[in-house]
């Protein structure tokens, strides 16, 4: 089954948004564990009012952690220090009740070490991420970002090492650099276990509404619909989150066709 699910800006009050999210119909709430306004810390000290906000509207929740936490630091004590801060935060999306956590490739550029030791590095650190995560009852997934992040072929490699799943993003896959939505969908239907969506022009990582950009979502959703049903993030970050209810639609357009799609909603909202 199609779960559409949003994630919050942590600059902005978590459970507020989970509010927002609820009442645009979103089926769950991807929350990310970053700072400023949602550190573990923060989501500790607020866990009475997010777990209410998240009850009210019958929510899932799936976890996400900063994008620029390296995997792969070129200086052991540093990596140590960010493996410690996740621990943290997998602590974090456990208490939320969250069963997926999404990590991200390294951040820093490739070219700082030798691209075997980025590589392997990033294999070590994952492998230590994915135990941890299953001592918490988390299934840890690695998102891709760019070829020179971590190309599909290190992911290959990745997967023959560590059994993770994998967060198809969409958006990075589509971005100068990040080798198309096909090549991903090719070699690893049987890892991808959660998806983000977001459009770009093709070049830059945008994060725009679903249409306003230039990723051909037709193609994208009839192969990813070809064998994948399951959770959907639209990582809109748009200022104004009527753009967010209207990627919803749009997802929903595409997925469904626009007849099921109108009879849906006469369904959930019965006259
Ligand atoms: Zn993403």
């Amino acid at each position: 089954m199609l779960i559409i699910g949003a994630m919050n800006s942590p600059k902005e009050s978590l459970a507020g948004q989970i509010s927002l999210f609820g009442e645009m119909g979103f089926d769950f709430v991807e929350i990310t564990i970053e700072a400023p306004g949602a550190t573990p810390e923060k989501i500790m000290a607020g866990k009475k009012e997010i777990h209410d906000a998240l009850h009210s509207y019958n929510f899932g929740v799936l976890s996400h952690f900063p994008w620029y936490f390296s995997v792969a630091h070129p200086y052991p004590r540093v990596q140590k220090a960010i493996v410690e801060e996740f621990c943290l935060a997998f602590d974090a999306a456990a208490m939320l009740g969250a069963k997926k956590a999404t990590v991200h490739t390294e951040f820093l550029p490739s070219g700082i070490q030798d691209r075997q030791v980025h590589i392997a590095r990033t294999i070590e650190t994952v492998k230590k991420l994915h135990k941890e995560a299953s001592d918490r009852g988390l299934a840890l997934l690695v998102e891709n970002y760019s070829a020179s992040s971590f190309s599909i072929k290190d992911f290959k490699l990745l997967f023959e090492e560590v059994d993770a799943g994998m967060t198809l993003d969409v958006g990075h896959a589509s971005m100068d650099g990040g080798e198309g939505v096909e090549g991903y969908l090719e070699a690893f239907r049987k890892k991808i276990a959660h998806v983000h969506l977001h459009d770009n022009d093709r070049k830059a990582d945008q994060h725009l509404p679903i249409g306003a950009g230039k990723i051909d979502m037709r193609n994208a959703i009839r192969r990813l619909k070809s064998f994948y049903d399951g959770t959907i993030t639209l990582e809109v970050h748009s200022q104004d989150k009527d753009l967010l209810k209207f990627s919803k639609d749009k997802l929903e357009i595409l997925w469904f066709g626009k007849k099921k799609f109108l009879e849906n909603k006469e369904y959930a909202l019965p006259k």
